[in-house]
C-alpha cells in the first residue's frame, strides 16, 4: 500500500459541514495515513480567519487591551465544530492555558500556531488518527530556517511506529524549545516536508479550488484547468503571481520527486492539477502550461558603444546593485545594450542612487529608466521542441495593440517574458492566453 500525505487548508476546515467533508475524502482512501491540517478558515467572505483572530489576541495583549474577547470567539468556533460533529474531546485545559500564555505575552508565532494545534486535535479526534504534536517533529535552527535534518529524522522516527496520524501545519520548535511558524500560508511546507520524509507516494493538497488555472480568472473569463504541470513549470508561474500553493512548498517534494496532486475538497470528484517531476514529451498535447505574471517593475535600460567588447560591464552594473542589497529579476541584453528589470518593491527609494553610481563605476552612453512595468510569463516546457510559439504570442500580442517594451526568454527555454506598460497588463496576459487556447 502506498503512502499519501493530505494536507487540508482553512477552507477545507471552516465549519462543521467541512470537516464532514475531509473525514469522507480522509476515509475514501486507506493509503491517506499522514494528515495535515491548517486553522479553521473563512466560512464565508466577511468571516474571519482562526489565524488572523490569533494575531489580533498577541496584539491586543501586547498593547494591554482585552483579547480575552476575541479569544473568546475563537474558543466559539472550536467548540461550534465539536459539538455539532459530537466529537468526544474536552478542550477546556488547552483553552486556558493558551488564554493565560496570551496574557503572559506569548509570541505571536505560539499564539498564531494554537489554531493549527487545537484544529489538529479536533480533527484527529473526530477521524480516529492519532495526535502528533507538529512541536515534537518540525525543527527550525538559529536562524529561523528549517532545520531539515533534523526534522525529517524526527518525522520518520515518530511516525514509524504510528501508521495513521494528524500532524498540524504552520508550526514547529525552535532549536532551544518555544514555537516558530512558517510565513503565511506555511501548512502547505508542513505537507511538504512530512511527505518528504517518510517517503510518500503522493503529497495531496486539498484546498477550495480544483488545481491551477491557465491563467488569472479576473483577467481571462473561464481558463482552462492545468490538469498536468512540472515542478519546474510551477516554480515559474508561482514566481510569477499565480498563487494555489505556498511557493516554498515545492522544494521538499521535489528534491524527492514526490508528485503532488493540488485537489477540491468542495469537488472531490474532480481530479485536480498534478505536478511532477517530469513529463515525458510524448505525453505532451499542449505546447503552453500556463500564463502569468505581475505589475511593479522598473527597467533600467543601458546602452554603450562596443559594449559586447568592455570587459567587466555587467559585473559593475551588478555590483551596485549587490552593494546596495538590491536582487534583480531579469537581465535581457544586446550587442550594445544591458537591461536590467527589477521589482520596485526591491529598488524602494534607492533609484537614484543607483543610477549615480552605475553612472559612476560603468560609465554607459545612455542610461533610462521605465517606471511602471509589468511582467507576463507565457509558460510551457513543450516549447523547446516547438517552432512558431514566439510568433503566435508577438502577433497575438501586436493584434490588441500591446507595446512589448521588452523580451527575455529564459535560458532553460521554458518561458517567454514581456516587459509591458502596467496599463497594458490585463490586455497582454489576455492576448497571450487567447494565442495558445481557443
Ligand atoms: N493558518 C495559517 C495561515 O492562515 C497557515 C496556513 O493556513 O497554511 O497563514
Amino acid at each position: 500500500m502506498g503512502i499519501k500525505v493530505a494536507k487540508f487548508g482553512g477552507t477545507s476546515l471552516a465549519d462543521a459541514n467541512q470537516f464532514r467533508k475531509v473525514k469522507n475524502i480522509i476515509s475514501s482512501d486507506p493509503e491517506r495515513v499522514y494528515i495535515v491540517p491548517s486553522a479553521p478558515g473563512k466560512r464565508d467572505k466577511d468571516d474571519e480567519k482562526i489565524t488572523d483572530m490569533l494575531y489580533e489576541c498577541h496584539k491586543a495583549a501586547k498593547h494591554g487591551e482585552d483579547y480575552l474577547k476575541i479569544f473568546e470567539k475563537v474558543r466559539k468556533r472550536f467548540d461550534e465544530i465539536v459539538s455539532e460533529l459530537g466529537v468526544d474531546i474536552d478542550l477546556s485545559a488547552h483553552y486556558e492555558f493558551i488564554q493565560w500564555q496570551i496574557g503572559e505575552k506569548a509570541s505571536p508565532d505560539y499564539v498564531a500556531s494554537r489554531g493549527e494545534f487545537l484544529c489538529g486535535m479536533i480533527l484527529a479526534k473526530y477521524i480516529g488518527y492519532e495526535y502528533v504534536d507538529a512541536a515534537e517533529v518540525i525543527f527550525f535552527n538559529e536562524k529561523g530556517e528549517l532545520n531539515t535534518p533534523r526534522t525529517y529524522e524526527a518525522v520518520r522516527n515518530r511516525l514509524a511506529g504510528c501508521k495513521k496520524a494528524v500532524i498540524p501545519g504552520f508550526y514547529g520548535s525552535k532549536p532551544f524549545g518555544g514555537i516558530k511558524t512558517f510565513s503565511r500560508g506555511g501548512s502547505d511546507i508542513s505537507g511538504s516536508v512530512i511527505a518528504r520524509a517518510v517517503e510518500a507516494d503522493l503529497y495531496e493538497n486539498w484546498t477550495d479550488v480544483s488545481g491551477f488555472l491557465m491563467a488569472d480568472p479576473r483577467i481571462v473569463k473561464n481558463p482552462k484547468k492545468i490538469e498536468l504541470i512540472t515542478y519546474r513549470e510551477l516554480r515559474e508561474l508561482s514566481y510569477m503571481g499565480a498563487t494555489v500553493l505556498h511557493e516554498d512548498s515545492i522544494f521538499p517534494v521535489r528534491q524527492a520527486g514526490i508528485p503532488i496532486n493540488v485537489r477540491n475538497t468542495n469537488k472531490p470528484e474532480e481530479h485536480g492539477t498534478m505536478i511532477v517531476p517530469d513529463l515525458p514529451a510524448e505525453k505532451r498535447d499542449y505546447l503552453i502550461t500556463g500564463i502569468a505574471g505581475k505589475k511593479g517593475f522598473t527597467v533600467i535600460a543601458m546602452e554603450k558603444d562596443k559594449m559586447n567588447m568592455e570587459l567587466g560591464f555587467a559585473r559593475k552594473v551588478l555590483s551596485v546593485l549587490e552593494e546596495q542589497g538590491i536582487s534583480i529579476e531579469h537581465m535581457p541584453t544586446g550587442i550594445d545594450t544591458l537591461c536590467i528589470v527589477v521589482a520596485e518593491k526591491q529598488l524602494g527609494n534607492k533609484l537614484e542612487s543607483v543610477i549615480k553610481k552605475i553612472k559612476e563605476t560603468a560609465v554607459p552612453t545612455s542610461i533610462e529608466v521605465a517606471k511602471g512595468m509589468a511582467l507576463v510569463a507565457t509558460v510551457g516546457e513543450g516549447m523547446i521542441n516547438h517552432q512558431g510559439i514566439a510568433a503566435k504570442l508577438f502577433a497575438s500580442l501586436a493584434d490588441s495593440e500591446v507595446n512589448v517594451r521588452m523580451i527575455d526568454q529564459g535560458s532553460s527555454e521554458m518561458n517567454i517574458i514581456v516587459g509591458v506598460e502596467e496599463e497594458d497588463y490585463e490586455k497582454a496576459v489576455a492576448a497571450a492566453y487567447g494565442a495558445f487556447v481557443e
